[in-house]
C-alpha cells in the first residue's frame, strides 16, 4: 500500500501535462482503477483486517486526490495564463468603428446656402414632394392648357397627385401660411419625366426663394442673387440676365453664369454655348399673390429658383449629372 501510494504520488507530481495527469488519475483513482480493485477484494478478509485495509485505502485515496487536485490547478492556471496572453485585448484603444462617411455635395451646398439666407433674415421652409396639381401648377398661374405644363412633364400618381416638378409649390404654401412680409427659401428634391443624359436627370434638387415686402424692385433681386453667387463660388462669376418667361413672375429673367467647367469655350454641360442657365427669377406675378390671398396693390416681391444640382456641378466641375445619384463611392469619397 505504501509503495503504491509513493509511486502514484511521484507520477502525479512529475506529470508533464494535463493529459498525463488525467491518465494517472484514471489508472489509480478511476472506477476501474487500482484502489477500486483493492476495495473489491476486501470481502474475503476478516472484519478486523477489512477495517484496517479500508482505513489504509481511504487515507491513500485522500492523499492522492489532494495531490491530483493541486497539480490539476497548476495545469489549469498555466492554460488560462497562455490564453490570456494570446487573446490579450486592450480595451482602452478606441474602437475602429464604421468608416466615417461625408455629406453629399448637394447637402453641403444646400446647407451653405441655408446659412447664407438665414443670415439675411430668410426662413428655410420645407414642403411635400408629392403635390396636388393645384399647388404645383394652378396656384402658380400655370392653368391646364398652359405650354409650361409640357415643359414640366412629370410623374402622375393616382388621385390627381403628382411628383412636384419644382420647389415653387412651397412658395405658395409659405405665402398662405405666413403671409407678408415674407422672406423664405425652400430647398428640395424635384422630379421630371426626362430622358436622362449628361445634363438631365429625372430627379434633381432645386432651391426656391422669395421675398415679399413693400416696394421690392429688380434691384433688390439682383443684389440678393449677386450676394448668393459670390458666396457660393467664392469669386466673381460672369453672369448675364436675359428676359425669360415663367408664368409666376412678371417681368421674368433668366440668370445665366459663364460655364465654370469650360470657362466659356463650350462643353457638353453648357451644350457648347459657354453659358449655363442657373437661375430663373423675376418679380412675382400679381395673379400668384392674389391666389394666395395677398393684395398686390400693397405688397410685391421677387422670386427665384436655383438649380441646386447644377450649381454643385459648376462648383466642383462635375461633367455628368448622373454621377450625383449614382451611389458610386469612388465619386462620393471625393467630397
Ligand atoms: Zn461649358
Amino acid at each position: 500500500m505504501h509503495e503504491l501510494l509513493d509511486s502514484a504520488l511521484a507520477r502525479i507530481e512529475s506529470a508533464a501535462s494535463a493529459e498525463e495527469l488525467e491518465a494517472v488519475r484514471v489508472e489509480v483513482l478511476g472506477r476501474k482503477g487500482v484502489l477500486q480493485a483493492l476495495s473489491k477484494d476486501m470481502g474475503k478478509l476478516s472484519p478486523e483486517e477489512r477495517a484496517a485495509r479500508g482505513k489504509l485505502i481511504n487515507t491513500a485515496k485522500q492523499a492522492l486526490e489532494t495531490a491530483y487536485e493541486s497539480c490539476k490547478a497548476v495545469f489549469e492556471n498555466a492554460a488560462l495564463a497562455r490564453r490570456l496572453e494570446s487573446e490579450w485585448l486592450d480595451l482602452t484603444v478606441p474602437s475602429p468603428g464604421p468608416r466615417p462617411g461625408s455629406l453629399h455635395p448637394i447637402t453641403q451646398i444646400q446647407w451653405e446656402i441655408e446659412d447664407l439666407f438665414r443670415s439675411l433674415g430668410f426662413s428655410v421652409l420645407d414642403g411635400p414632394e408629392v403635390e396636388t396639381e393645384y399647388y404645383n401648377f394652378d396656384a402658380l398661374n400655370i392653368p391646364k392648357d398652359h405650354p409650361a405644363r409640357d415643359m414640366q412633364d412629370t410623374f402622375w400618381l393616382e388621385g390627381g397627385h403628382l411628383l412636384r416638378t419644382h420647389t415653387s409649390p412651397v412658395q405658395v404654401r409659405g405665402m398662405e401660411k405666413l403671409g407678408p412680409p415674407l422672406r423664405m427659401i425652400a430647398p428640395g428634391r424635384v422630379f421630371r419625366n426626362e430622358s436622362v443624359d449628361a445634363s438631365h436627370e429625372h430627379t434633381f434638387y432645386q432651391l426656391e426663394g422669395m421675398m415679399i415686402d413693400r416696394n421690392v424692385s429688380v434691384g433688390n433681386l439682383i443684389y440678393f442673387m449677386k450676394t448668393l453667387l459670390t458666396a457660393i463660388f467664392k469669386r466673381e462669376v460672369a453672369v448675364r440676365l436675359r428676359p425669360g418667361f415663367f408664368p409666376f413672375v412678371e417681368p421674368g429673367f433668366e440668370l445665366d453664369i459663364q460655364c465654370l467647367i469650360c470657362g466659356g469655350t463650350g462643353c457638353p454641360v453648357c451644350k457648347q454655348s459657354g453659358w449655363v442657365e442657373l437661375l430663373p427669377c423675376g418679380l412675382i406675378n400679381p395673379h400668384v399673390l392674389r391666389a394666395s390671398g395677398i393684395d398686390p396693390g400693397e405688397w410685391n416681391g421677387f422670386a427665384f429658383g436655383l438649380g441646386l444640382t447644377r450649381l454643385v456641378m459648376m462648383r466642383y466641375a462635375i461633367d455628368d449629372i448622373r454621377w450625383l445619384q449614382s451611389g458610386d463611392l469612388r465619386f462620393l469619397q471625393q467630397f
